[in-house]
């Protein structure tokens, strides 16, 4: 029998820790979260969109239909966005739809709310409002517990998910801060809107319905970056992310990004009249597997965004569903290592194995050159969006002048941006994603 406070103690009630308690309180494991904010999704934010085959391997689909999705994603829109003009491709299809594929739309207040409910059903014990200042450890170096203000609790392991800038993972691991170029920050607002009105300027079949729209090019003013926009059931969340180290390197300032991609006429008709109800902003780890920490140490793992699992692949980013992936994943190794007694690093590396046997280490691996090609893919946020425009005005645009062959109206154009640089993108956009 342990003599710890709590067999486990999980660092952050976001998804990668609520699963992780959800897990091991099923399990019979005495379980403590501690979560800084005043309820779980407080203090957190996505874009965002959550794809559901991993929750569908922790929870029944009776317990999903309780889950707080906002709408299906059935419109995934991609825009090429200059300041004057807007290309966007608009994919629906049957495959999106089908129950072990969808997506939703979430809002981390009420999703991580719902979760963290399900892990307190289970016997997790929760505290609210406290953040964690540091990690305990015993005379030989290993995680026994935390320290929160006063208090020091203790624990055979402890789980940290603490997200993207985790301010344990030194003395966990002793990881290092990431350098700028392999994380973004985001600001996002949520427009309140009947949802009709959205259904309606979405075009969209009904009210459960919903499109995923990211924007390149003008959105970010032509640096490194995107903006995004998710329609909720009432409401619509707007934001861009950048690259810090393009905004550091005296870049326009990303409120002023989102300030004007609000003004943009490809987007200001989707949230006229529309109050802001939230304003939030985050960091977006954005480096992949190459700033990937060391997930387990003695009594110590790491799980979701504070191991940098998130992946922007400038047409879709992703960090929710490894987060409930490497959260279950966490709690079930945490639970077989307190049954044999051994909560050392090498009882730990189960869940190491495991994270590299499913899809989600194996998709790190399969985009680790992404990082790096995206961000030297310039042309993708300055020259694609105006050659597209250019290429765009000269097929559309009628002024009574005779007509040329489209050929002649399309290669200039083409030859400003330069066929062996397209040629070069398109080889290293295959190599990389
Ligand atoms: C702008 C933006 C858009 C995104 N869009 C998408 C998307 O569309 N789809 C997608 O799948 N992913 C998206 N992501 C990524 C996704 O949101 C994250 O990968 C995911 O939320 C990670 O979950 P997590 O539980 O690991 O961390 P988080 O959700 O960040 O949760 C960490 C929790 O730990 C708490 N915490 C932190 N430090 C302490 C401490 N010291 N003590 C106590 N508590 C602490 C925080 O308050 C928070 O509740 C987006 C991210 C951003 C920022």
């Amino acid at each position: 029998m342990s003599e710890s406070d709590f067999e486990v103690i999980v660092v952050g009630a976001g998804l990668a820790g609520s699963v992780a308690a959800y897990e091991l309180a099923k399990l019979g494991k005495s379980v403590l979260v501690v979560e800084r904010g005043n309820f779980a999704g407080a203090k957190n934010m996505t874009g965002g969109r959550i794809y559901v085959h991993s929750l569908r391997n922790v929870f029944t689909d009776e317990e999903l239909a309780e889950a707080p999705f906002e709408r299906k994603i059935v419109h995934e829109r991609i825009s090429l966005m200059a300041p004057d003009a807007n290309f966007t491709i608009d994919f629906s299809s049957g495959e999106m739809s089908k129950p072990e594929q969808a997506s939703y739309s979430v809002l981390h207040a009420t999703f991580d709310a719902w979760l963290a409910e399900k892990a307190e059903e289970a016997g997790a014990e929760m505290i609210y409002g406290i953040p964690v200042e540091g990690l305990l450890k015993d005379e030989t170096g290993k995680v026994c517990g935390v320290r929160a203000g006063e208090d020091e609790i203790t624990a055979d392991i402890v789980i940290l998910a603490d997200g993207a800038n985790s301010l344990l993972a030194k003395e966990a691991v002793g990881y290092e801060k990431p350098p700028a170029s392999q994380m973004a920050v985001s600001v996002k607002e949520v427009f309140d809107l009947p949802a009709g009105t959205i259904t309606d300027r979405i075009l969209a079949n009904s009210d459960d319905e919903g499109a995923a729209w990211l924007f390149a090019g003008d959105a970010t003013h032509g640096t490194f970056g995107g903006g995004f926009m998710y329609t909720n059931k009432e409401s619509i969340s707007l934001g861009v992310v950048a690259g810090i180290e393009a905004c550091a390197n005296g870049g326009v300032p990303v409120y002023q990004m989102l300030e004007d991609l609000k003004n943009h006429p490809a987007v200001a008709p989707l949230i006229r009249g529309a109050k802001v109800m939230e304003h939030s902003g985050h960091m977006v780890p954005e480096g992949g597997l190459n700033i990937m920490p060391q997930l387990v140490n003695d009594g110590v793992m790491l799980a979701g965004d504070s191991a940098m699992m998130c992946i922007n692949l400038g047409y879709m980013v992703r960090g929710m569903d490894y987060a409930v992936a490497a959260g279950q994943m966490a709690g079930r190794h945490a639970a077989v290592a307190l049954e044999v007694g051994d909560t050392s690093k090498a009882a730990l590396q189960g869940y190491v194995e495991d994270l590299e046997n499913s899809f989600v280490m194996k998709d790190f691996r399969q985009y680790q050159g992404e990082p790096a090609f995206l961000e030297n893919f310039d042309r993708m946020f300055s020259g694609y969006p105006e050659m597209v425009r250019d290429i765009m005005n000269e097929m559309f645009v009628v002024d009574g002048s005779p007509v040329t062959p489209l050929k002649k109206k399309v290669m200039p154009h083409v030859k400003k941006v330069g066929i062996m640089n397209i040629a070069r993108d398109v080889r290293g956009a295959m190599k990389a994603l």
